[in-house]
């Protein structure tokens, strides 16, 4: 079974996070959405409430679930039998960190990381911009789902 893991703070979880998980999905036997417990980044949501958000979005995906993890992502695909990242480049940015990430890990144990070139329609999306946005009461509608939208003006009222 080949498996995979998408990692990301998801705070929240946008629709170019689903584009990519989605993508994932179809080339791969189980996907993995790794939700990154980072104790020094502030977030909007709850470790707990991000991975609720996900499964909900995630649920017409059957062989996708949905997982916290601490520490190295090497090592929570070591102990997941999980052979490959799936990450989304959005532009040149993105790619400096995520080469230098992807070469990193691969020196640690070996594991692959494959890039899945952004939907363009999402190519300048990003969870820090929604809740910028949001935040100034700027409309997000279309670019996070539905029930995502509907938390966020919950927790910036
Ligand atoms: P952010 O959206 O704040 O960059 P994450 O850390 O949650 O944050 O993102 C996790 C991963 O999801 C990123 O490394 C990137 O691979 C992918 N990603 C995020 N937004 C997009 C997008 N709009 N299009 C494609 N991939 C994305």
């Amino acid at each position: 079974m080949r498996s995979a893991v998408c990692p990301g703070s998801f705070d929240p979880v946008t629709n170019g996070h689903i584009d990519i998980i989605g993508r994932a999905a179809a080339l791969f036997d189980h996907v993995t959405v790794g939700v990154l417990v980072n104790q020094t980044k502030s977030s909007l949501f709850t470790v707990d409430e991000r991975i609720v958000m996900l499964e909900e979005v995630c649920a017409v995906y059957p062989n996708v679930t949905v997982q916290s993890f601490t520490g190295l992502l090497v090592d929570f695909c070591r102990d997941h039998k999980i052979s490959a990242i799936v990450k989304g480049l959005r532009a040149v940015t993105d790619f400096d960190y995520e080469l230098q990430m992807a070469q990193m890990n691969n020196r640690l144990t070996g594991i692959e990381t494959l890039f899945v070139s952004t939907n363009p329609v999402y190519g300048y999306l990003s969870s820090s911009l929604v809740k910028e946005i949001a935040g100034h009461g700027g409309d997000v509608t279309g670019l996070v789902p539905d029930s995502v939208l509907k938390s966020l003006k919950e927790r910036l009222a």
